[in-house]
């Protein structure tokens, strides 16, 4: 419990620096955690390991609000990477513009003349 112990303590110091509440308790946050068995948006399972891509992270539904019981889930650190660069009026403009950089990219690394393309 204490590493949940410390998770919900970073969790709050976060929520309190944006102006957001932390009312999800401990407890909560240990259960959400351990029945998350893979990320429900990429679909990749959970690692273990705590610092890669594919490990757990606290996310929050409604950005609008904090994390609280209803609004906290569990998605992979690599979702949660790419959520944080996205909002809801720019998204699609931003995807569009990935896509257009990955696409460049895979050309690039095929040898392709990017500048002619
Ligand atoms: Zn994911």
């Amino acid at each position: 419990m204490k590493g949940f112990t410390n998770r919900r303590k970073r969790l709050k110091a976060r929520a309190r620096s944006k102006g957001y509440s932390c009312t999800i308790s401990t407890k909560e946050l240990r259960n959400l955690w351990n029945a998350s068995v893979r990320c429900p948006i990429c679909q990749n399972p959970f690692s273990q390991e705590e610092n890669c891509s594919s490990a757990r992270s606290f996310e929050r539904l409604n950005a609008s609000i904090g994390y609280t019981s209803p609004n906290t889930f569990v998605i992979c650190r690599r979702c949660n990477s790419i959520k944080s660069i996205l909002d809801r009026d720019g998204s699609t403009k931003m995807l569009e513009k990935y896509c257009v950089l990955g696409d460049l990219l895979l050309k690039w690394m095929d040898g392709i003349n990017v500048a002619d393309v």
